[in-house]
């Protein structure tokens, strides 16, 4: 007997022939009912109109959760990794019925989407929130050492994966390098581009290679993701010289003024490229230096800015501030925007000012120009080739101590190499 045919519907696979063009993809729900609303393969959403329509042929019918759910369920001979799922893309999934995206953080979804990396590990899942990364703050970056805390002093953990956000997850990243000093185990972030459902998802890769990395003897906390636009291998990259340089590419996170700790294969092949911390046995309990000081603030110098900006920060009693200098370490040094004059008032009013390099490689020099020299005068701490943000989470970790306060102490701290910050040796090697 013929098949009785099935009017496509919401979630189902179509082509859909308009005038003399077709377009493939995802139907969605539509809310208009002259409209027909189409996930294409790239991400984006398009409306059709009905009436320009010829023909809709269906291509797959919508996939029945129930049929890709596995089975879920630990088998205790395999390594242990805790997985800790904050948000962001890498943890959504198209909800074929609205065509936005819906939050994976129930374990036995998510093993339906990831698969693979259930067969590496025992994966133990938890989420303490969902959030766009956008919308994290340092509240977030304490719940998160927290878990991660108990993790490490959990003697049947390997490792832990934390998966995130792209667009502050080296925020993240620096600052759990700090909260943590010396670890016992590898604390892997990672992250996609692309959701799930997308033909051209990076998810897979990174949560591979990334289950690779937490069950390796890389004991710190490290980023790990795509290192170039091929599904070959990832990076695993230091927490507190990464960052986020292209808003889509899958290879966005870069090591900056130094070199990747290792190439992670998909295959479970690592090799070293520089040297790392190496994984130990402990008997000692790590404790995350979970504190953070708000009151501070990141800024960007720019050409003509008048520097009565910075009187907004003394009025609202911040108590530092991160400023991304010019080249080898300008600001405005004379005419009617000269900046030096502000800077010496803020600074006797006790404001601790700390310059970082606007152009992210090579470090910050104030011995170059004789102007630097007299910005240097009114009490600036210039820090080297320390990237912005990790600059800014350092400083209110520094600043959440309060041995550690006043103008003296906090420079100290500022200019400590506390967690592969600095990179003394930075040459041209690095700059690639
Ligand atoms: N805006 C998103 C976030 O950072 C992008 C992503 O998930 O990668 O959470």
């Amino acid at each position: 007997m013929k098949k009785p045919f099935k009017k496509p519907e919401a979630g189902d696979k179509v082509e859909i022939v308009i005038d003399n063009r077709t377009e493939k993809g995802i139907l969605l729900e539509s809310h208009d009912s002259g409209i027909l609303l189409l996930k294409l393969e790239n991400g984006y959403n398009i409306g059709l109109r009905k009436e320009d329509v010829k023909e809709i042929k269906l291509i797959e019918n919508k996939k029945s959760e129930k049929k890709e759910e596995k089975e879920f369920a630990l088998n205790h001979k395999k390594p242990v990794i805790d997985f800790i799922i904050t948000g962001g893309t890498i943890s959504s999934k198209l909800d074929p019925s609205t065509g936005g995206v819906k939050d994976l953080t129930n374990p036995k979804e998510f093993f339906s989407v990831y698969p693979e990396i259930f067969e590496i590990a025992d994966v133990r899942i938890q989420s303490p929130f969902m959030k766009w990364s956008e919308n994290m703050d340092s509240n977030d970056w304490i719940k998160i050492s927290k878990i991660v805390e108990k993790s490490l002093n959990d003697e049947n953990v390997k490792g832990i994966i934390i998966s995130h956000g792209t667009d502050t997850l080296h925020y993240t990243a620096s600052a759990l390098s700090f909260m943590f000093g010396k670890l016992n185990k590898p604390v892997v972030l990672t992250y996609s581009q692309r959701s799930s459902d997308r033909g051209s998802a990076d998810s897979r890769l990174n949560l591979i290679c990334s289950a690779y990395a937490a069950l390796s003897d890389i004991a710190e906390v490290v980023l790990v993701g795509h290192a170039n636009m091929n599904d070959e291998y990832c990076y695993a990259l230091r927490g507190t010289k990464v960052r986020k340089m292209h808003s889509s590419r899958r290879d966005a996170f870069r090591p900056i003024n130094c070199k990747p700790i290792a190439k992670i294969f998909p295959d479970g092949k690592i090799e070293v490229i520089s040297d790392y911390n190496k994984k130990i046995k402990s008997n000692f309990k790590i404790k995350a230096d979970a504190v953070f000081d708000n009151k501070i603030g990141l800024i960007k110098f720019y050409p003509g800015q008048n520097p009565d900006i910075l009187d907004y920060y003394l009025k609202n009693k911040y108590k530092g501030l991160i400023i991304e200098f010019a080249g080898i370490g300008q600001v405005a040094n004379h005419g009617k925007n000269n900046w030096i004059p502000k800077l010496k008032e803020i600074i006797e009013k006790g404001m601790l000012v700390y310059a970082v390099p606007q152009t992210l490689y090579g470090r910050l020099d104030p011995y170059v120009y004789e102007s630097a020299r007299r910005i240097l005068e009114t009490g600036v701490v210039y820090l080297g080739d320390i990237l912005p943000e990790t600059a800014f989470t350092k400083l209110g970790w520094v600043l959440g101590h309060k041995e550690w306060r006043g103008s003296v102490a906090t420079k100290t701290k500022m200019l400590e190499n506390i967690s592969n910050e600095f990179n003394k040796r930075l040459g041209r090697e690095f700059l690639d």
